[in-house]
């Protein structure tokens, strides 16, 4: 048998296939339920007004529910022009044979094991002691040891203080003097929600201390009738939760039930090539109109 291979091109060509078959379905699913999608940007202009950027049509609703989600947050050293973020990473026109990446969690950790085991040489640096902050103690430690013995290089307690452009690749200059070349730099060091610039304030929308949206159990934000789910209210960012959010939203909206979701059993995995996620409940709070689902 020939050792498996790969080919960056062909790999990114079948993730597309893939996004476009999957929105296919999407759209037609919500289609057939009688959604009309409008393919635009939208601004608030009040609690139950909404103006498209393409065109400037006004919509008015009676509810209206904001799902604007999360951007990378990079920071802003000298040379961030270069670094790219996880929105990137899979449009690169060339497979980085070396790549460093600044950040600590899940997907920090995520990116170093896909570019690893496609064969990149991987730099892992986060200014923490350890990586996946927040996780059992134990199993940071044995996985750190594990993504080493791939091949990882982990540098942990040190930041990416620039970046510059050279015609060899992207010379990154390290907190602790040392600079490291590799031909694409990656930060996966925080998200934040995407909460600017599409009009809360007219709406009179109030932001929470976390940075997102402010919800009640209900996603009920400070505006009778607008609702907020998903990464924009900064709660549990995962999928399946927004995907709930949503469904408590549309129960308690349109399905005369007040409902509510119960983040505090979702469980989460990451995704290292050694795979690991936490299985304890911490309580579980289900009551008859409460979901208790599993990330
Ligand atoms: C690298 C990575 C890996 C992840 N892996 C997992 C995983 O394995 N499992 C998991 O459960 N979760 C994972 N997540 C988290 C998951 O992607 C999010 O929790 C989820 O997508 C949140 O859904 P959302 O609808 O709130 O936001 P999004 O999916 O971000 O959607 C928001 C949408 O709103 C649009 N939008 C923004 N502003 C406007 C505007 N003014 N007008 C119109 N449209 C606008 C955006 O373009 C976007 O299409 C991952 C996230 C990242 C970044």
């Amino acid at each position: 048998m020939p050792p498996p291979s790969f080919d960056w091109p062909t790999l990114i060509a079948n993730k597309d296939r893939e996004i476009a078959r999957l929105e296919a379905a999407y759209v037609a699913g919500l289609e057939g339920a009688g959604v009309k999608i409008v393919r635009s940007r939208a601004v608030l202009e009040g609690a139950h007004d909404v103006r498209l950027l393409d065109g400037g049509a006004a919509i008015r609703a009676r509810h209206v529910l904001i799902a604007t989600g999360a951007r990378p947050a990079n920071g802003s050293i000298p040379g961030i022009e270069h670094v790219i973020s996880s929105n990137e990473a899979f449009h690169l026109p060339e497979f980085p044979s070396r790549i460093l990446i600044q950040g600590g969690g899940y997907i920090a950790v995520e990116f170093a094991c896909i570019f690893a085991g496609l064969g990149a040489d991987v730099t892992l640096i986060y200014r923490g002691e350890n990586i996946l902050r927040g996780f059992d103690d134990e199993v940071r430690s044995h996985l750190r040891v594990e993504l080493e013995k791939t091949g990882i290089r982990i540098l942990t307690g040190r930041t990416v203080a620039a970046v510059e452009k050279r015609a060899t690749g992207m010379r990154s200059q390290l907190s602790d003097g040392r600079a490291i070349e590799t031909d694409r730099v990656m930060f996966a060091i925080g998200r934040r929600p995407n909460v600017a610039s599409f009009g809360l304030e007219a709406a009179g929308i109030k932001l929470a201390e976390n940075g997102g949206i402010a919800v009640d159990g209900y996603s009920l934000t400070s505006a009778p009738n607008v609702y907020a789910i998903g990464d924009v209210t900064n709660r549990v960012n995962l999928t399946p939760v927004a995907i709930r959010e949503g469904h408590a939203f549309a129960d308690s909206a349109f399905g005369k039930k007040a409902c509510r979701f119960d983040s505090s059993n979702c469980r989460t995995g990451v995704f290292s090539g050694r795979e690991f996620g936490p299985v304890a409940l911490r309580g579980l709070k289900a009551g008859p109109n409460t979901f208790a689902a599993a990330a």
